[in-house]
């Protein structure tokens, strides 16, 4: 028969189709199992709908063979297979889809999930082979047709013999390049891996028949003497179905044991501890959709790394479009894996992408919404399984908070723990504003490497003196988190290292004022000796034991100057720091009567200075010449 041309500007279209609008070769798989899933779909309906065809649901399959010496991979199905004029129209039309037509046609087209609806995806197989046969049979037909083609050139159409309805796909793989392993598509545990990836959940069995071996009959058993005899092994092949079918999620809540969904997790997800939660639901209304989503219990390892990839799979009507589409879960649940079907969702014609965005849209918001939610309860029931996820993904979350300019501030505020000087454990702010003194105005914190250090700070003694709570913020990120939370039920967030912590009474303020100004002079002395590193000295009564801490002035604390000036992008930025002495420190005395002694006074100076650095955890400039300074005075 003389050979045919594809319709439709159809060479260079085919050439396109093949070597630019998928991004993995391994898609052509996805695709010739979703057409064959399609066709057997059409025939169960047309059972179901028109007339019986005497065939049950547990009748139908699609079977994969792949033939190593000869290089082909076949697929076959028990489908309603095409006419010599179908085949014409659908595969020889590119771009033109008989699935969705079908779909359009049929009055019952809400309940049928075809896959297929650009009529590009049967191209694909190009991609991977030199020649492709499609061999097919119309069921109720008598006739059986052959198509062939090897590639943009055309295609001749046959008849043939074929005993059953249904079509077989038979692919003549490409030898290998140097950037392609083209037999890997002829590696039988390569083909099952490619078909739990894309076709797992494709509602009829995918089989495959796999290398297996058996203990041989009648060894491996005791012998008279009750010694072994050795077994022995005998390879054979076994006609496997690669396919779960049923996906999870689609399995109603009840009928699923917690075993099964942690099972589920660690095989899908790559872990080995079992999920701190599991989310399970299913939306109907504007979009539909079903997600099952887990909290992990552990971060993974790459978890604060830009080589993490967030996002769930995608899929619809059981066939996977993405394995981690980043649109569907929020920066701040990174952490949350999972799985999101909708088949209400437009794809574009690599069905690699969505075409519009808006349906995601709505399935994210949900999505967060019942993290969120989730979390919550958590946090209610389970603390001790909270803080534990906290401690893995805290940061994330606290990063939320301040990210976007504060814009889910409202949603994440409730979720972040503090350590409590209280508490001596991690609390919420809504816990803090609780047990909060009548009198106390202000939610407080401090900052540092580590509670350890922050609890012996002299400004957090001071304040733990009088009584209040103190919050400890020991990762980079939380002060620029409270700070962006601004105020939490109306309480502001001050930080006790800083100038505007206001805790002392009239008459304890003039009292120090008073102090303040009678040592004016040597006050101004030891800022001099201090140069750049302070912007002002001054006397204190808020310390109890310690002889000096450090303050900082205005908006730019120690700590945000360090994690700013860690950034590599920022510019350097330095926090204006007071240093305070406590006025009622017999160091304090002796500096008083030492304004006639210049020398020593700029060595004290430097002395206690690099003493209240010590004291906030930070860095010594020069520790020989403060060492050297010490030994002097000894
Ligand atoms: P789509 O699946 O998006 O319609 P394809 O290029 O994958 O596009 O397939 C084109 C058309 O060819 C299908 O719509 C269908 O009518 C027909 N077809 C493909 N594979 C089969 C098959 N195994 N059995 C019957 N018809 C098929
Ligand atoms: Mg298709």
């Amino acid at each position: 028969m003389a050979k045919k041309e594809f319709k439709a500007e159809s060479k260079k279209l085919l050439d396109m189709m093949i070597n630019s609008i998928y991004t993995h070769k391994e898609i052509f798989l996805r695709e010739l199992i979703s057409n064959a899933s399609d066709a057997i779909d059409k025939l169960y309906y047309k059972g179901l709908s028109e007339n019986n065809t005497g065939l049950a649901r547990e009748d139908f399959f699609i079977r994969l063979e792949a033939d190593r010496d000869a290089r082909t991979l076949t697929v076959t199905d028990n489908g309603i297979g095409m006419s010599m004029e179908e085949l014409e129209e659908n595969l020889g039309t590119i771009a033109r889809s008989g699935s969705l037509d079908f779909k359009e046609n049929n009055e019952a087209k809400e309940e049928i999930d075809i896959i297929g609806q650009f009529g590009v995806g049967f191209y694909s197989a190009f991609m991977v082979s030199d020649k492709v046969t499609v061999n097919t049979k119309p069921f109720g037909g008598d006739k059986g047709w052959s198509w062939v083609s090897e590639g943009a050139d055309g295609y001749s159409i046959a008849e043939t013999d074929k005993a059953d309805h249904g079509t077989e796909i038979i692919l003549h793989i490409k030898d290998n390049t140097d950037e392609e392993n083209y037999d890997d598509y002829l590696n039988q545990y390569h083909i099952s891996g490619l078909v739990t990836k894309y076709s797992d959940y494709i509602s009829y069995p995918i089989k495959m028949e796999m290398d297996s071996s058996r203990l041989k009959e009648g060894t491996g058993i005791k012998g008279e003497d009750g010694n072994d005899i050795p077994a022995e092994y005998e390879s054979y092949k076994e006609l496997r179905t690669l396919n779960s079918m049923i996906p999870l999620w689609r399995k109603n809540k009840s009928e699923i044991t917690e075993e099964e969904y942690n099972n589920y997790y660690k095989e899908k997800f790559f872990d080995w501890t079992d999920p701190a939660a599991v989310i399970h639901t299913k939306a109907e209304g504007v979009v539909s959709y079903d997600a099952l989503m887990f909290i992990p219990e552990k971060a993974p390892f790459n978890y604060y790394t830009k080589e993490f990839e967030r996002g769930l799979a995608l899929y619809t009507n059981g066939v996977m479009i993405m394995d981690k589409c980043a649109d569907l879960v929020p920066e701040y649940f990174s952490f949350v894996k999972g799985v999101v079907d909708s088949s209400d969702l437009s794809l574009n014609i690599s069905r690699e992408m969505l075409q519009h965005d808006r349906q995601l849209k709505l399935i994210e918001k949900n999505i967060e919404k019942k993290i969120s939610a989730e979390l919550t309860k958590m946090l209610k029931n389970d603390r001790e399984k909270y803080e534990g996820v906290f401690r893995e993904f805290g940061v994330q979350m606290k990063f939320g908070v301040y990210d976007n300019f504060g814009q889910n501030k409202d949603k994440l505020q409730d979720l972040i723990l503090f350590y409590s000087s209280a508490e001596k454990k991690p609390v919420t702010l809504k816990e803090y504003v609780e047990r909060m003194k009548p009198e106390q105005e202000k939610i407080y914190y401090a900052c540092g490497e580590n509670t350890e250090l922050i609890d012996v700070l002299p400004q957090t003694e001071a304040v733990k003196s009088k009584g209040y709570e103190v919050l400890y913020m020991t990762d980079t990120i939380d002060e620029f988190a409270v700070k962006t939370i601004r105020e939490y039920e109306g309480r502001s967030f001050v930080n006790i290292c800083t100038d505007n912590l206001d805790m002392d009474s009239e008459e304890e303020k003039e009292e120090i004022k008073k102090v303040n100004e009678e040592s004016k002079n040597v006050l101004e002395m030891i800022k001099e000796a201090l140069g750049d590193n302070v912007t002002e000295v001054r006397f204190t009564n808020r310390l109890n034991n310690y002889p000096v801490c450090l303050t900082s002035e205005g908006e730019l604390t120690i700590e945000m100057e360090k994690a700013l000036n860690a950034m590599p992008t920022s510019e350097k930025v330095k926090a204006q720091v007071v240093l305070e002495i406590n006025a009622g420190h017999s160091v304090a005395e002796k500096l008083k009567n030492m304004s006639g002694d210049k020398d020593k006074l700029e060595r004290y100076a430097k002395i206690l200075y690099a003493q209240a650095r010590m004291i906030a955890g930070l860095s010594i400039e020069n520790p020989a010449e403060l060492s050297n300074m010490i030994c002097e005075l000894m």
